[in-house]
């Protein structure tokens, strides 16, 4: 009897931020739709696709050791595939190839429509045909873009480019392959049309790109009927969405009126881009909860200016009091970078006024990391900040937003919030999930209540996490 040939195996690593999270999932649902089988190790994996993160050098460094680990694997199986998927695949391109020749694939964001068909060609240029050594050769355009062969020397077959840019391409009509559980991230948007002066993303994620906001709210109605009961829209700058006349307001709107969802949350806003209609939205709607990442940056308006953020910090603060005014209890965090070129010790402390002056409940804080490629990399070389003045303000920022955390959160000892348990807690008998203003509480239950809300007492706090005590099963009908 013939036996069937076994399905191709696929891993995917995922590096970065929560766009490149869903990105993975993306990848897994168009090998999965092509007979791959997804594995989670890279032991079990004929395909290994690590998928990378190119906003900070330390984030690349990473992904070079993984891939040089990876190499060890490939070395007992040589017909093993390593791919470099994402943006600092598409930011090194070709330069990767040489640096890393065991990697087979680098692939950019824009071309993962493509993916089945680069590992099919990668398979057929591994078998015969060929070029020199070293002479890229354009082999063709798969549904992802120009599918460049470059050949190895020593006979060890061929490495695969694929890069373009695609300013149409937002992953219309593919399916994602998402883990089980309550929340889901729903992309309604990728790239970006801002040039801060400090950000890769516009370089290596091309222009905005909206999806469709018919796709987006049939996909989000789909996850409601598997039982997702939380979501949270993903773009650059996702409060910009525009498609065919409805606007982000109207799309969140509408996903928050879908039955069965009971929490929608959308990150990352652009401050310029909360209106007083997105406020009302937010305000109005049962669904969606009482928490806004406002990514600050600096609270300076001459830093702000160099690094092309398009609004000034006394604008910032309108759009704070816009918020709290409709919203009074809503929870607000925030980005900062510190030591951006030409930042000086008085600019520094006004970020930390501006920490002062909005308190929000939590911060991401970063030192200032040079990327090549971006614009701020022009500004003349004296003007880069020194290595122990760059650390010495990040721990000063991190000091100042980790105390106005802590006083915000023992503020709120004896509140009761509905939590969405997400996962086992640390300790045995332990559960841990978030409340509506996206804070983190600890407390005794069961695991297998994952996905299910709780009214917790909040009693203690680390800081920065809650410890708390159940006080009853939040009512399970959906709101909205
Ligand atoms: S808004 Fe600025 S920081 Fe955000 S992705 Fe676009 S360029 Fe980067």
């Amino acid at each position: 009897m013939n036996q069937k040939p076994r399905p191709k195996r696929a891993y995917v690593e995922t590096y970065g931020c929560q766009m490149n999270i869903s990105d993975g999932e993306l990848m897994q649902g168009i090998l999965a739709d092509h007979g791959y089988e997804i594995v989670g190790a890279p032991e079990d994996a004929d395909v290994v696709l690590v998928n990378t993160c190119a906003i900070r050098e330390h984030a690349e460094r990473r992904v070079l050791g993984r891939v040089s680990q990876l190499n060890g694997l490939k070395r007992e199986r040589p017909d093993m595939v390593i791919g470099v998927t994402g943006c600092m695949a598409q930011r090194l391109g070709k330069t990767l190839l040489e640096q890393a020749p065991y990697v087979d694939l680098v692939m950019g964001p824009d071309g993962y429509r493509g993916l089945p068909e680069a590992l099919e060609r990668l398979e057929r240029e591994r078998s015969g045909g060929g070029s020199e050594h070293g002479t890229p050769r354009a082999a063709g355009v798969a549904p992802g873009g120009t599918i460049s062969v470059i050949e190895r020397s020593r006979g060890r077959g061929p490495q695969l480019a694929v890069l373009d840019l695609n300013m149409d391409e937002n992953y219309q009509g593919l399916e994602r392959r998402r883990a089980d559980g309550p929340s889901a991230w729903v992309p309604i948007q990728r790239g970006c049309d801002h040039r801060c002066t400090y950000c890769i993303v516009p370089y290596v994620r091309g222009g905005e790109k909206n999806r469709s906001a018919v796709e987006v709210l049939s996909e989000v109605r789909r996850l409601a009927e598997q039982g997702v009961t939380e979501v949270t829209l993903l773009g650059q700058t996702v409060n910009s969405y525009v498609w065919e006349g409805v606007s982000f307001p109207g799309l969140l709107r509408d996903v928050a009126r879908i039955d069965g969802i009971r929490r929608v949350r959308f990150t990352s806003p652009h401050p310029n881009d909360v209106t007083p209609d997105l406020v009302e939205v937010m305000a109005e709607e049962d669904a969606v909860c009482e928490q806004l990442h406002l990514p600050a940056q600096a609270g300076n308006n001459r830093t702000l200016k160099r690094m092309l953020r398009r609004y000034t910090v006394e604008s910032l603060l309108e759009k704070v009091d816009l918020v709290r005014s409709a919203i009074p209890d809503v929870a607000l965090s925030t980005d900062i970078i510190v030591a951006f070129p030409g930042e000086t010790d008085d600019e520094f402390r006004d970020t930390l006024d501006l920490m002062r002056t909005v308190r929000f409940d939590e911060a991401f804080t970063y030192k200032y990391s040079l990327r090549e490629g971006t614009p701020a990399t022009r500004l003349p070389e004296s003007d880069f900040v020194d290595a122990d003045v760059a650390q010495a303000r990040l721990a000063e920022l991190i000091e100042v937003s980790r105390d106005i955390q802590s006083e915000i959160n023992h503020s709120e000892i004896g509140r009761v919030e509905e939590v969405l348990i997400e996962h086992t807690g640390r300790d045995e008998g332990q559960v841990r999930g978030r409340t509506r203003r996206s804070k983190v509480v600890v407390f005794d239950g069961d695991p297998a209540r994952i996905g299910e809300y709780a009214d917790a007492r909040l009693d203690r706090t680390t800081g920065v996490t809650f410890i708390g005590t159940e006080v009853g099963a939040a009512e399970s009908v959906a709101a909205g």
